[in-house]
């Protein structure tokens, strides 16, 4: 559907336009016109599907509709509250690009980082405030902002909220937020947890629910290749190397597994960086910003870049361990196949994971296409590879044997029927000879 039918401002379409969104996604579609209408929305959407244009592009609309006087300082009018740093980051990004062509101001605020910029920005006033919880509560103690005049709520990606642990905070800054507002829900996946949320802001949104988790995966080509684990790194580093490719995303389940695995690739010669929780923030923008620009080729993370990050066309995902979680696997090889585009996603899969394995087809409701990569196979494989061989040697062996076994009987009955012949023949001949002999004697 074409961004116009929506009922978007010129000024928004010709920012659509050019960005080079020539449709609105089905998001896009059903959510654009339920915010212009002051709904209140939950929706279910993966990131990748265009949900933040979904709910920026309306409000943006119905901020600038009602104009903040020049003369008059500008209030916080919309709250967008993400769970992480780096959603946080995006989310902002996209919003400022979304509203370059109207009259409004936003600000991001996410912690790990210095207060005072944030601060003096804060203080200049600002239209639309994009927040992580924690840090947007340290303002709001430092009385560095004010909610009370906030018109429309977002939470982004709610579900991950409440995963880590937000809840008390989304209580108590939904206590400082009017009471009269629009509230935009939007979550990952359906889940009873999100109702949490509109139990807590009173509301009966209308519900929206993109495509199944599944489906969304099926974008996405995914290989499985079953190793053994102490063959991971080296198939790994193998693997990037020789198929030459140059922008990759490696998953590791734990934080020591992902400093262990860059490690090993930053030796191995591929340019490597490392992103998760207790790298310092400025450690994680970097990572995130060299592999954008292909600075670096390998980024290892754990799952803190699962959700949210947007990067354009990434080509390939590799999950060097399966989640712990099921679902997390979706998120991760989200990164790729986005906005249209194809993707890849390979998993190295040891014996002990075969259980998680199960969990995650079970969630796809498919079977995921399993091989092995020739040079890496497994020992446990390459045993009962060995051993069919054996085992097939033994019976040729015993084939061999008891076909000369079955020649040499063949070959004796015949030598045996060959005397018989032989002896039966000189019987008769005897017997011809002595019937002339007898006969001559009678003349
Ligand atoms: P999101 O789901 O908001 O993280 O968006 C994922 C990606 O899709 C971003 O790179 C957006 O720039 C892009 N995008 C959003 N809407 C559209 C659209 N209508 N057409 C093409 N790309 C889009």
């Amino acid at each position: 559907m074409l961004f116009e039918k929506l009922g978007l401002v010129p000024e928004l379409i010709t920012t659509v336009s050019e960005l080079g969104y020539t449709k609105a996604t089905p998001v896009q579609k059903q959510v654009i016109p339920l915010v212009l209408n002051g709904k209140d929305v939950m929706a279910t959407a993966q990131t990748g599907t265009g949900k933040t244009a979904a709910y920026a592009l309306p409000i943006l609309q119905l901020l600038s509709k009602k104009k903040t006087k020049e003369n008059i300082k500008r209030v916080i009018r919309a709250l967008v509250l993400v769970p992480t740093r780096e959603l946080a980051a995006q989310v902002g990004k996209s919003i400022e690009t979304y509203g370059k062509n109207l009259e409004l101001k936003s600000c991001t605020v996410y912690g790990g980082v210095k207060f005072t910029p944030q601060t003096k920005k804060l203080s200049r006033g600002v239209d639309i405030l994009v927040a992580t919880p924690g840090r947007l509560l340290e303002h709001i103690k430092q009385d560095n902002l004010d909610l009370s005049k906030v018109e429309i709520v977002v939470f982004d990606e709610s579900d991950r909220i409440l995963d880590m642990g937000f809840w008390e905070e989304i209580v108590t800054l939904s206590k400082m937020i009017p009471k009269k507002r629009q509230t935009l829900l939007f979550s990952v996946e359906q889940s009873k947890s999100v109702k949490r949320f509109s139990e807590l802001t009173d509301i009966k949104p209308v519900k929206v629910t993109i495509n199944n988790q599944g489906d969304l995966a099926k974008k996405v080509r995914q290989t499985i290749y079953i190793c053994d684990q102490n063959k991971k790194t080296a198939l790994l580093s193998y693997m990037i190397g020789s198929r030459n490719w140059h922008q990759v995303l490696v998953f590791t389940k734990t934080r020591q597994s992902a400093d262990e695995v860059g490690a090993f690739l930053e030796e191995s010669g591929l340019k490597t960086l490392i992103l998760h929780g207790e790298k310092a923030h400025s450690k994680r923008t970097k990572a995130l910003r060299d592999f954008k620009d292909g600075t670096i080729r390998v980024l290892v993370a754990t799952d803190i870049a699962s959700r949210g990050l947007d990067i354009e066309d990434l080509p390939h995902v590799i999950n060097y361990e399966l989640p712990g979680d099921a679902e997390d696997y979706i998120h991760r090889i989200g990164r790729t196949g986005r906005a249209g585009n194809e993707g890849e996603a390979i998993s190295l899969v040891c014996q002990e994971e075969k259980s998680v394995l199960k969990d995650i087809e079970r969630l796809l409701k498919y079977a995921l296409q399993v091989e092995f990569f020739e040079g890496f196979e497994p020992k446990v494989w390459i045993e009962k590879e060995a051993n069919k061989h054996t085992i097939k040697a033994k019976i040729e062996r015993s084939q061999a044997k008891r076909n000369k076994t079955a020649n040499n009987i063949v070959g004796m009955r015949k030598k045996k029927e060959n005397d018989r012949n032989a002896l039966k023949k000189a019987i008769i001949k005897k017997r011809k000879k002595s019937k002339i002999k007898v006969s001559t004697q009678k003349k």
